[in-house]
């Protein structure tokens, strides 16, 4: 009921005649979600679990039907990962095209979960295929968002050496997204690595400066040199609590923020 008058509002409620709860208002207008193709895995050790699959269409839902434009960056990493495969002698340009191919595969099958529970889509790559995804054109990315689709950026920056994580950033800056959200395996960014070290402690807030003295990883330093240069927020959380995407988009504390005001305060 955002955006709508208080009689408005009692009307819609009288007439569907049960209580229902004020919905808080989305703080963000339009954001951009990177999704990392790793966690599609799920319980697999390849592929695209389709329990994940369906829990991140779900995800995407709830927070377009609170009214908030979103588009998304999805990763590879579960079908292809172009550095390590060249790090292995392949050549590495080859390897990353490859790896931006994989993203692909994640994109569709996330462009195809969405429209099965009624969203409307459209699927840009940054590589030309034009069978199954329209170019990537910046100003027809954002009529499309305008008319409240959801926009999926796939095959990366179409650039090979760089990662998922930086189209993530360029395409946020790009369709002026106000806030980066990162969706990953922990609730946000800690003091040291949470899977090794059980006493780690989370950020709530940190600034960006902060993560770069402290040598925290948050995302490849192309990526995060673009947020910092534009000032664009950026916040990580657990992809795999459910509710949670939701919860940011309201303006709830989730994860971790990262924030370009002042220097290097946590
Ligand atoms: N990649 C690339 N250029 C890009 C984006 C991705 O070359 O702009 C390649 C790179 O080899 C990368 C792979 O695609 O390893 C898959 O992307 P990523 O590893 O970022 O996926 P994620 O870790 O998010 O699943």
């Amino acid at each position: 009921m955002c955006g709508t008058s208080w009689e408005t509002s009692a009307a819609a409620l009288f007439q569907n005649r049960f209580l229902v709860e004020p919905k808080p208002c989305p703080v963000y207008r339009r954001v951009l979600v990177k999704l990392s193709g790793s966690a599609l895995l799920g319980r697999q050790s390849f592929g695209i679990d389709k329990d994940v699959l369906t829990r991140y269409a779900r995800e995407i839902d709830s927070v377009a039907q609170a009214g908030v434009s979103v588009a998304l960056v999805i990763g590879g990493g579960n079908i292809y990962r172009g550095v390590r495969d060249a790090s292995a002698g392949m050549t590495r340009a080859m390897s990353d095209y490859m790896g931006m191919l994989s993203t692909m595969i994640n994109a569709m099958a996330l462009q195809d979960a969405l429209e099965q529970r009624g969203l409307e889509t459209r699927l840009q790559s940054s590589i030309a295929m034009e069978e199954i995804a329209e170019p990537f054109i910046r100003r027809r990315a954002l009529r499309h968002l305008e008319k409240g689709r959801v926009v999926i950026f796939g095959s990366g920056t179409g650039s090979p050496y760089f990662t998922t994580d930086t189209a993530a950033a360029l395409r946020a800056l790009e369709i002026d997204a106000e806030v980066l959200i990162k969706g990953t395996r922990v609730d946000g960014i800690f003091s040291k690595d949470p899977e090794e070290h059980p006493d780690a402690t989370r950020y709530h807030r940190i600034a960006g400066e902060a993560v770069i003295q402290r040598g925290l990883r948050v995302m490849d330093m192309t990526a995060f040199t673009l947020c910092r240069e534009s000032k664009l927020p950026i916040i990580v959380f657990d992809v795999n609590t459910t509710g949670s995407l939701l919860r940011i988009v309201q303006g709830e504390r989730v994860g971790t923020l990262v924030h370009w005001e002042g220097h290097a305060d946590a």
